[in-house]
């Protein structure tokens, strides 16, 4: 009965947390990827594999904003973004 659980999953790519089986996306067997959301990832590939970062953030800001959520919170995810796992791979 904890309200700030750390044992929480994340989408590794827009920061939604993970929480029913169906919110996780798919390997390319079809077993639940623990990374990634299924809107960001489906069997294996990222459904916008062309999406940069700034257009990941300023899609969540808009999802966000649309639920009313705290202005804290939304900066929050802002800062959190560009750091989760998708976005810190250098591109080489
Ligand atoms: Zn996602």
């Amino acid at each position: 009965m904890t309200s700030n659980s750390n044992a929480m999953f994340f989408c590794q790519s827009c920061s939604m947390p993970l929480v029913k089986a169906e919110d996780f996306g798919t390997n390319p067997d079809g077993s639940p990827n623990w990374d990634y959301c299924s809107h960001c990832y489906q069997e294996g590939h990222f459904t916008e594999p062309d999406m940069m970062v700034d257009e990941m953030i300023s899609r969540c800001v808009a999802i966000m904003r649309g639920m009313h959520l705290p202005p804290s919170q939304i900066k929050q995810t802002q800062e959190a973004i560009p750091w989760l796992k998708r976005w810190r791979t250098p591109l080489v």
